[in-house]
């Protein structure tokens, strides 16, 4: 397999540490993101990275989710956009989406997202509740109760158990409005913990949670995420873990970083880099996370 970018080939299968990419980017299209997504590549090439991957925040068919989403027909622009951004970028630059998982929408993202449009990979996520009595909790704002963690938790467990996705993002994001780590959140985080690592799909320490507003818990104001016992408990369970800045603005490509990493030190975490291969004759890249 050899790795072409720009037309330029640049090896074969390489190994890119972490510190030089990122593959959790949005832009303008998800409606909460800043700039275009020719800015962030210009960014990135600026900033060092090596590997740029874009995940906008993906529409379903019947818009679901919508106010904080692109709408569905965007779907072909952005894709454009992105492909275009990665004929003349002079890096890796990868065609993603960051995808909401209910098991509804499964076959969708299959066939659409990874078949139609050529993905190279796509992040799962759970940013809304799915309640019988409260539809699409949002677990950036709303309080949430020991139900409705229990129920993110499940939701949680679905999307790694899909198989769709590279790696779970910010799966401590609920430190959002659950703001206790108490038995519950712990019960909790081991169920989503045991199951990655059963399945070893890595798991994401999130940078855009060190650049939120602080909340504040029993034990002062602390960063909703990433949870540091989340990631002591991660380090227990041999967790693959994986840095990104989760950037809604393109200066902020490798935003949060060294916060991340710092993280990931204290809790003795060892971060890893991403393998890339390819592509290959129907243009696909082959992708794993790997620490070295
Ligand atoms: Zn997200
Ligand atoms: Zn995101």
């Amino acid at each position: 397999m050899q790795i072409k970018d720009n037309n330029t080939q640049i090896g074969k299968t390489i190994w890119v540490p972490a510190t030089q990419v990122n593959l959790h980017t949005h832009s303008r299209y998800c409606g909460h993101g800043t700039g275009e997504v020719a800015d962030y590549v210009v960014s990135a090439r600026k900033n060092g990275l090596e590997v740029l991957g874009f995940s906008e925040h993906c529409p379903v068919p019947d818009n679901r989710w919508k106010p904080t989403r692109m709408v569905y027909s965007q779907l072909p622009a952005y894709f454009s956009d992105v492909e275009r951004a990665r004929e003349k970028a002079g890096m890796v630059v990868l065609k993603g989406a960051e995808c909401d998982y209910l098991p509804c929408y499964r076959s969708y993202y299959e066939d659409e997202l990874l078949h139609r449009y050529k993905c190279d990979y796509l992040i799962g996520s759970i940013h809304f509740i799915d309640m019988p009595d409260r539809k699409d909790v949002r677990v950036h704002y709303a309080p949430i109760s020991a139900k409705e963690l229990a129920q993110y938790t499940k939701q949680y467990i679905d999307l790694l158990e899909s198989g769709l996705f590279l790696f779970g993002a910010h799966p401590d994001v609920c430190g959002c409005s659950y703001l206790e780590w108490d038995r519950e959140m712990e019960a909790c985080s081991r169920a989503i913990l045991e199951v990655a690592a059963d399945l070893k799909i890595p798991l994401e320490i999130n940078g855009n949670g060190f650049r939120r507003a602080r909340v504040q818990t029993s034990k002062g104001l602390v960063h909703p995420y990433p949870l540091e016992p989340f990631w002591q408990l991660a380090a227990e369970y041999g967790i693959t873990v994986v840095v990104n800045s989760d950037a809604h603005a393109a200066q902020d490509v490798v935003a949060s970083f060294d916060d991340c990493l710092a993280l990931a030190q204290n809790c003795g975490l060892k971060v890893a880099g991403l393998e890339i291969s390819g592509p290959d004759a129907q243009g696909s890249y082959g992708l794993r996370y790997v620490a070295q």
